[in-house]
């Protein structure tokens, strides 16, 4: 495949798992699933419970290190040249930032922000506190102040942006996504549809539930898989 266009990354809990950061599939939280506590029903009747949650999560996202599939993303990204690469990412936590990526389009929102659960209209700001039980944060408008990522039931981050860049992409390639939840998981059916499909290309330790949409599926650690892939297309380029 040569590199022409521009191409679409998607990346997933896949690629951060390799991080030690654990994937929500399987894994719980004090006997809760992540699904329960992710989730704006959680926050409306219980935000100390959820502020413990996230306290928790900061603390142990804190201690992540990017891998070399973040590594690889972010130098093929300047090498790409401007604007070539567009990186959206499901994963909450600051990876590929860490890594020397820029301009990463965060559809689920960020770990290490917070803003006012009111929206009065101070923005989000960067955040690494934990907050003890009785110990929630307000803005100065009165209401609590929240993590700034999107929960299950809200309407997910930069959809807009990311709707443009799909439909500009002829290639998109998806690390260690799950294909299971959405609006995600429609991406690469979107690019099958369209009136000249984009090439699809999977990377990732297991498949996907919408394998059958991708051109190809690349099992195995995206640590491994990511840099030889692209080493591989930046010599054809
Ligand atoms: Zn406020």
């Amino acid at each position: 495949m040569k590199m022409r266009g521009s191409i679409f990354v998607l990346t997933g809990a896949g690629i951060s798992a390799e991080s030690g950061i654990p994937v929500f599939q399987g894994t719980s939280w004090r006997g809760h699933s992540h699904y329960e506590l992710a989730n704006i029903e959680a926050w409306e009747k219980d935000p100390t419970l959820v502020w413990e949650y996230y306290s928790d999560r900061r603390v142990s996202a804190r201690c992540a290190k990017p891998n070399a599939a973040h590594v690889a993303l972010a130098s093929w990204s300047t090498e790409a040249g401007d604007g070539r690469l567009f990186l959206c990412t499901q994963n909450v936590d600051g990876l590929h930032e860490a890594a020397g990526s820029e301009d990463v389009v965060h559809i689920h929102g960020k770990l290490f922000e917070s803003r006012c659960a009111a929206d009065c209209g101070r923005p989000p700001f960067i955040d690494y506190n934990g907050y003890a039980p009785g110990e929630l944060p307000h803005c100065a408008c009165g209401a609590l102040v929240r993590p700034n990522v999107c929960w299950f039931g809200e309407q997910p981050y930069q959809l807009d942006r990311i709707y443009d860049a799909l439909e500009e992409c002829d290639t998109l390639i998806a690390i260690g996504t799950s294909g299971s939840v959405q609006p995600v998981a429609s991406f690469v059916t979107m690019l099958k549809q369209k009136p000249q499909p984009a090439r699809t290309v999977f990377l990732g330790l297991t498949e996907p539930a919408n394998a059958l949409y991708f051109d190809e599926v690349h099992l195995g650690p995206a640590a491994e898989l990511v840099p030889g892939l692209l080493r591989s297309w930046m010599k054809k380029k």
